[in-house]
Parts: C-alpha cells; structure tokens; sequence
C-alpha cells in the first residue's frame, strides 16, 4: 500500500464513523471507481460487487447517461417541496404506476425506513378517518429487517439490531418467518408455509379483532438470510388481511425493481397489496429516494373535509427533483436493456450452478430468485446446525482475494448468522456470471 493510501486509510479511522463493525483497516476497503459490476479500491483492486453494493445497485457502476440526468435536472432545477409538485415527481409517478401494474398514488421520501415509516403513518391514520382508531398495532415476522428509524426498526424481527435503542415505537408484533429449511411446522412446504401465514389470523383474532392498522413484509425476506415461502404464502396473508380488515404494506426496498426476476417481488405471488414501499433500486441507489405507494382507496380516505383529513407528513428532501429524474432514467436503462428478464434468466442460472453445492458437507440448503441468493451453511446436514462464522469468514475473505464481494447475513440472536448471499448487478456480463459461479465454487473447495 502506498503512503498516499495509508494516509487515506488513517484519516478514514480518525474521521469516519462506519456502520456496523469496528475500524479494522485490513477490512476496509476504500473504493475509488466503479464500472459495470466492479469497483476499484485506492490501491488498483478489483472486486466484482456481488453484493451491489447494499442490494441496491441495480442497473451497475459508471452509468454516463444517469450522472448527465442529474446534471441537467440540477441546472433546471434543484429543489422544490414536494408541499407543492415539479415535473419529474410527476412523471416518475406515472411511471412507477406502470411497472406496479395498477391504480396507485406515490409519496417520495428518501430512504427504505422512512418510506416505511410513511405506510405506519398512513395505515394508522386511514383507520381513525374509517371510524376505526383502535387499529394501530402492526404485524410483521422475525428476522425480518425494515429499518433504522424507531418504526422501522420496531417492524423489524432481529433482535441484535434492536436491544439497544429500546423502547421503540410501540405496538409491533411479530410472527414466524416462512423460513422452509427450519419452519416449525410439519407437512409440505406449501402447509409449512400456511401455518406461518396462519399464524397472523390468530395473533389478529387473539390481539382483540379490529386492532392491528397493518400487516407489514417484503416478499421475501432478504437482509434476514433470503427467507422464501412457498408460492401461496403470500395469497394467504392477502385472504388473513382482507378477513380482518388490516392493510396489507409489502416492503419492495430490496426485492423491488428487478431484483427477483419481476418488476415488484410481489408480482411473483398474485397478490395486490394496500402499500408498496421501495428504495435502493429505484435509483439503483445513485441518489437518495423513496416512494410510499398507496392503493387509491385509500389514498382518497384522506380526502376529508376537516381540516387535519389530509397527510400531516412533511419531507424536505422527499422526491427531490433531481433524484426523480435519475430514478427515471434508471428505469429507461432497466426497461431499455431488458434487465429484469435478464434478473429472471441470469438468476436461474446461477441457482442452477450454486444448488450443486448442495452436495457439500457444510451447505444445507440454496435458495434465491431472480438474482437474489442465499446459501446456508450448517456444521451438520442431519441436526442443521448452523456454521461456525469462520467457515462463512473463510469463504468471503477467499472470494475477496479473488476479486469477488459477497456478504454474509441472517439473524445472529435466532442462532442463524450463517447464511451467504449474493446480490450482484442485474446488468452484469456472463462473463461476470461464469466468474461469480467459479469463485464460489472454488471457495467451497476451500473448506
Ligand atoms: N427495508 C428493507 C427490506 C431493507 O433491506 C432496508 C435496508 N437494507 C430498509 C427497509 C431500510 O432502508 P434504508 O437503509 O434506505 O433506510
């Protein structure tokens, strides 16, 4: 490492507080440039980003077309509140209602946890204008991650990332995860994955009837170890909310725009939900923004007449004009080069390849959508014990001298922290494909 490096590195320690782990200067990477699906560290490295960066870097590094939108957004016009509008929240709007394929009304806001702190907001106060104000608890499922914020956070099922900020906001409940490598319950995925979905009927009817505002879950639970149910959990959850009465938000931060092979996660389950909440994606996270979609039922519930009938919701950066107008041409560039089908075959591809390492002693299970994959590591086929983190360590930190990013997730407090997963550009090579697999593979070789 050069001194101009190191010095980088020292001010990097001194001034910068990193998320989520302690300065270790063998483990930081300071990334300098990005192309396609790699980025480039100070010191000339290499690393395909299977991760894109977090989940978010859907359309790929470097893309010209996306830094001249905000360019020229920028010159025409920076910034107005979105109290009143601008034409590339308008258009954006529009175009969002195309790919969610029906009738829906769009609030930007900035990042994943505040749209989501949007749709409680929103959920609640739809509830008390239908005559219903004792409806204020939301459901959603352990290991589950929504956000940051004092909501969000409280909507999340991981313990680890919650006990010290406690109390949260109050009046989150949880339920199982339709986790089909470890469910509780016996029978075929399909009945596995009802009972957990069962589950929410009976917290509803048990919380007393008429008292949750929402049910709130991505498609498929990704920063939690990729946690896919079968193909009729999701309809099931529909029929418990439409029974109860509760809305049903389904988060699309990470699944949305691509990244499991459809536009939305959801539109692989047949189910049309009350709120849609995005991120990352949107943008493919060259700009911060976020968008609370809302059904136009209940979005005309805040029509009222009295006068606090409206939104009482205020965003200064929400739906800035310039990250509207690059989250549009992030979408021309998805549209334009086919991407999100190319998410489906790419992604079947390489859970194709990847589902052979099944075959090795510590991977109890592989699973994924579109590019979306989890592989879970386990000391024991029969018991299913979890793996060590060093074999999960091992394996990243081989794959990084190789020159490929990958990451390790789960939930460290249920006991499952062992699950690897792979997020990489929708727009990657073949190429990058083939060298993804190999990598991979040869990392397993390794242990
Ligand atoms: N929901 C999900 C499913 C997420 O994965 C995340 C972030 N990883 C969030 C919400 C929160 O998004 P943000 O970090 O942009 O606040």
């Amino acid at each position: 490492m050069d001194t101009k490096s190191n010095e980088l590195l020292n001010k990097d320690e001194k001034y910068v507080w990193h998320a989520m782990r302690h300065y270790n200067p063998d483990a930081t990477m300071v990334i300098r440039k990005g192309e396609g699906a790699w980025v480039t560290d100070i010191n000339g490295n290499k690393y395909l980003d299977g991760m894109s960066g977090l989940w978010c870097v859907n359309v790929g590094y470097g893309r010209e077309e996306l830094a001249r939108a905000s360019y020229d957004q920028m010159k025409e016009l920076p910034y107005f509140p979105m109290t009143q509008s601008h034409v590339p929240a308008i258009k954006l709007g529009e175009k969002l209602n195309e790919w969610l394929d029906d009738d829906y009304v769009i609030f930007f806001s900035n990042s994943g946890s505040e749209a989501n702190e949007t749709a409680f907001k929103m959920a609640r106060q739809f509830h008390q204008q239908n005559g219903e104000p004792e409806r204020q608890k939301f459901i959603s499922r352990y290991r589950a991650y929504h956000g940051n914020s004092m909501g969000a956070l409280a909507a999340t099922g991981q313990a680890e990332r919650k006990y010290r900020y406690e109390p949260l906001a109050p009046g989150f409940l949880h339920v199982t995860p339709p986790d089909m490598y470890r469910s509780p319950y016996k029978g075929t995925k399909e009945e596995q994955s009802i009972a957990c979905a069962d589950e929410i009927d009976r917290v509803m009817t048990w919380e007393l009837d008429k008292t949750v505002a929402a049910v709130i879950m991505e498609p498929i639970i990704t920063g939690g170890g990729v946690i896919m149910p079968h193909d009729s959990y999701l309809q099931r959850v529909r029929e418990i909310c439409d029974k109860h009465g509760a809305l049903l938000i389904i988060d699309e931060v990470i699944c949305g725009f691509g990244r499991t092979g459809k536009p939305f996660g959801f539109q692989n389950y047949g189910v049309k939900p009350d709120i849609v909440t995005m991120a990352k994606g949107v943008t493919s996270a060259y700009l911060p923004l976020s968008a609370t979609a809302v059904r136009r039922e209940v979005y005309e519930s805040f029509m009222g007449k009295e006068p606090y009938d409206n939104f009482r919701h205020v965003n200064t950066f929400g739906g800035n004009p310039t990250s509207c107008a690059v989250a549009l041409k992030n979408i021309e560039i998805l549209e334009r080069e086919n991407l999100v089908e190319r998410s489906a075959t790419m992604g079947e591809k390489l859970l194709n390849e990847m589902s052979e390492l099944e075959n090795h002693p510590y991977v109890g299970d592989v699973r994924g959508k579109g590019l979306l994959l989890g592989i879970e590591l386990v000391e024991n086929k029969e018991t299913k014990e979890p793996a060590s983190s060093d074999k999960l360590d091992q394996i990243i930190s081989f794959c990084k001298q190789k020159g490929l990013i990958i990451a390790k997730n789960g939930d460290t407090v249920a006991g499952y922290n062992n699950i690897l997963t792979l997020s990489p550009p929708l727009s990657m090579t073949d190429d990058d494909l083939k060298f993804i697999i190999k990598t991979v593979k040869e990392a397993f070789a390794q242990i």
